[in-house]
């Protein structure tokens, strides 16, 4: 293996020194390409055994749900992975509580998707409205302290209102319409990687940019965590991981059984998640998310590299919806495009420039390793 100097692109994926810290081995293939085979290995199972670790885990889960009014929890964003996941969990026979975060960026369809989704399965919803406001502010907070990973806060928001839904209701199974190995490509440096426990630098970003406490946002701390997955025995279950997971297939399934509607592009769903992946990321950090997208399709074989290379090369956004983000976002988030500008020339900072709980996180997870080894 050989670190990278100057740009360089792998031969197998499209992931290139966008990612700092990639680097290749003598036919030019990058880290990414072999970590997946590692993680295929551990988490791809074949048809046969996929079938039996899921009947034998659809079984735990309904004798530990019995008498309750919920077996397991699972969040919607509105998009295919958890409308799929969601419709799955009724063809399981699960009793799902069923869990969306509003943060305010959603599109009309997905709100009309997600009641749809719902009323279809006939299971029950839970909607965590955030207060905007508060929310809001948080965001410019992360936006001045120019952070990478604006999108932080609604994962930790999100992971914490599962969280704290399935301990309220004695739920020990979060079933997440995730896959480990459809998902695998992503660079430790494109995100923040404690994001969805570390109360610790959101409160730190908050001090610093919005200076008043926070009040409503779901917190969860890493002790928190630890206490719900080890005393509560709460555990994350990537749902994906245990069927044959192909998009275009899910998309077609719920199309047709829950009259779910397209959004015409990914992330299309939230308004943010689209300016931010298509204009803040690219612009400010240099970071075109759609490579670790595409390269994960490619390694997966659902994907040539050529289709790819032909996908990199039109815009991240149309012209037309970018320029109607420009417009639009600034104004929700209450300041004005010149400040918004401003704010993109600041130079980019991690996420450790702020305090973060790593010491505590360390200390507690050395110690599990030692107790529990
Ligand atoms: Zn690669």
């Amino acid at each position: 293996m050989t670190t990278k100097k100057n740009y360089q692109v792998c031969t197998r994926c499209v992931m290139d020194t966008t990612d700092p810290d990639i680097f290749f081995d003598k036919e030019g293939i990058c880290n990414h390409c072999h970590e997946f085979e590692q993680t295929k290995s551990q988490h791809h199972f074949s048809p046969e055994e996929a079938k039996r670790k899921l009947d034998a885990l659809v079984a735990t889960i309904k004798n530990d749900g019995q008498g309750k009014s919920y077996d397991c929890i699972t969040g919607v964003s509105g998009g295919v992975d958890s409308t799929y996941a969601v419709y799955l969990l009724k063809q399981l026979g699960l009793k799902p509580l069923v869990v969306h975060l509003d943060n305010g960026w959603n599109s009309e369809l997905a709100v009309k998707n997600i009641e749809n989704i719902v009323t279809r399965l006939g299971f029950d919803l839970y909607t965590r409205v955030l207060n905007w406001n508060e929310f809001r502010e948080l965001q410019l907070a992360y936006l001045e302290a120019s952070v990478l990973d604006l999108e932080a806060l609604t994962d930790h928001a999100i992971s914490a209102t599962l969280f704290e839904q399935a301990n309220k209701y004695g739920i020990k199974y979060i079933l997440a319409g995730t896959n480990r190995v459809t998902e695998a490509i992503l660079p430790l440096n494109w995100r923040y990687a404690n994001k969805t426990n570390d109360a610790v630098n959101i409160r730190a970003i908050n001090k610093a940019f919005r200076k008043k406490p926070i009040k409503d946002f779901p917190l969860m701390s890493f002790q928190k965590h630890a206490y719900y997955w080890k005393v509560k025995k709460i555990q994350w279950v990537s749902l994906l991981d245990y069927v044959h997971y192909d998009k275009a297939t899910a998309k077609k399934i719920i199309e047709t059984e829950l009259g779910w509607r397209d959004y015409g592009g990914k992330h299309y769903e939230s308004i943010i998640t689209r300016f931010y992946q298509g204009y803040i990321l690219p612009r400010k950090f240099g970071i075109d998310k759609r490579r670790a997208h595409l390269s994960t399709l490619i390694v997966s074989g659902q994907l040539t590299r050529e289709q790819a290379l032909e996908e990199l090369a039109k815009p991240i956004m149309e012209e037309a919806v970018l320029k109607q983000d420009l417009e639009f976002v600034p104004k929700k988030l209450g300041i004005s495009k010149d400040d918004f500008e401003t704010i993109m020339q600041l130079p980019p900072k991690g996420h450790y420039d702020y305090k973060t709980d790593i010491k505590l996180r360390n200390f507690i997870l050395n110690l599990n390793r030692k107790i529990f080894k």
